[in-house]
Parts: C-alpha cells; structure tokens; sequence
C-alpha cells in the first residue's frame, strides 16, 4: 500500500510532521534539563515508539537506549486488557534512571506493566514520555510526565503508530476512517 493510498484513510490529520518536530524538540530539552549530569535509558516501546524516541533523542544531551516489546491489541482497535511481555530489554537497570518511551497511552494498562515491571527490578528512577496522551481511555491509574499531546478518543495511525502494521510511514498523526476497520460503516 502506498503512502498516496494511505492518506486516502485518513479522515483528518491531528499532528503534522512539523508539529511533531516541535514537541520532539520541547521534550527533549525538557528532559536534558530534568536530567542534567545523569544518563537516563530511553526505554522505546516496540514498535510504534521507535520514531518518536529517536526524534526525542536527537535533543538529548546524554541518554542510552534500550528496547521492549509488550502487547496489548493483538492486531485490533480495542485494548485485550492483557499484557503480554513480548521482547524484554537487556540492560540491567538496577539503579538506573528510565524514561519509557510510549507513543500513545490509552487505557494505561501496557504502562502500567512497565513501570510495576521496572520498579520490581530497582530501576532508581521511572518516568513516561509519551507522543500522545489519551486521557479519556484510562482504565488504571499511569501517569505520563511528558506528553506531546493531549489526543481525543479516536482510532489514530501514522508516525509509527499503525492499524494491521500499515501507516506507520505516514509522517503526521491522523484519526483513521471508520470505514477501514469497520467496512460496515462504508
Ligand atoms: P494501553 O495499554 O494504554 O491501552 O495501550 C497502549 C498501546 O495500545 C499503545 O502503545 C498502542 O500500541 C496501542 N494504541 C492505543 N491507542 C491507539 C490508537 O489510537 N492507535 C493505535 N494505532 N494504537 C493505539
């Protein structure tokens, strides 16, 4: 599927690629602020996290980086409310400061299994950096440090986020049409 025929999907663009390089930018500078004379671990979240952390990073005057994958979706739209730990990171964090790096937080359930997870293993410290915060999805309690933006209750791809693993070349953050994953809706 081409990057023409995505854009066809998209019912409306939230975030342009210009708008995103201004939170990447003001988040990074926040966090090398907050993180003066220590090397945090960005934690990227696989895979929709990947473009944002290595935005993010670029503003980073020091940082490591690490990966894992948890999976919640399973494919779909909707959250299975089970947490799966798919790839763990292979650093040993013990005393050692994270910043978990998500690209959408929504019912809060995956963050929630990082921060118990990184906690339970003595990480020093664990804040969030997510893109997009979708607050009106909580079903735990997770609290997100940094947040890009504040997005409403809708199904969005694009910039790593993706729906069946397509768009997440798409430069900008866009609500994905109804009609693509529910032909019904046509
Ligand atoms: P949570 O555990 O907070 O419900 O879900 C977090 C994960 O669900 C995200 O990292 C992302 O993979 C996926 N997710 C939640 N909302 C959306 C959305 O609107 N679009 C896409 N593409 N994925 C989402």
């Amino acid at each position: 599927m081409s990057q023409n025929d995505m854009n066809n999907d998209i019912e409306r663009v939230l975030y342009s690629e210009a708008d995103i390089a201004e939170a990447a930018a003001r988040i990074g500078r926040e966090l090398s602020k907050d993180y003066d004379g220590r090397t945090p671990i960005l934690l990227s979240v696989l895979k929709g996290a990947v473009l944002w952390t290595v935005d993010v990073m670029r503003h980073i005057q020091y940082a490591e980086i690490e990966f894992i994958d948890v999976s919640s979706y399973h494919g779909g739209v909707a959250s299975s409310g089970e947490i799966d730990l798919i790839t763990d990171l292979k650093a040993d964090i013990v005393g050692r400061d994270i910043i978990i790096l998500e690209d959408i937080v929504d019912t809060g359930r995956s963050l929630k299994f990082m921060v118990d997870l990184l906690n339970k293993r003595g990480a020093a410290s664990v804040k969030v950096a997510s893109l997009l915060d979708k607050k009106e999805g909580r079903v735990v309690e997770a609290n997100v440090d940094y947040v890009g933006f504040d997005v409403p209750n809708a199904f969005v791809v694009g910039y790593g986020l993706d729906y069946k693993e397509l768009y997440r070349n798409l430069p900008y953050v866009g609500i994905l049409k109804r009609e693509v994953y529910a032909p019904e809706h046509k």
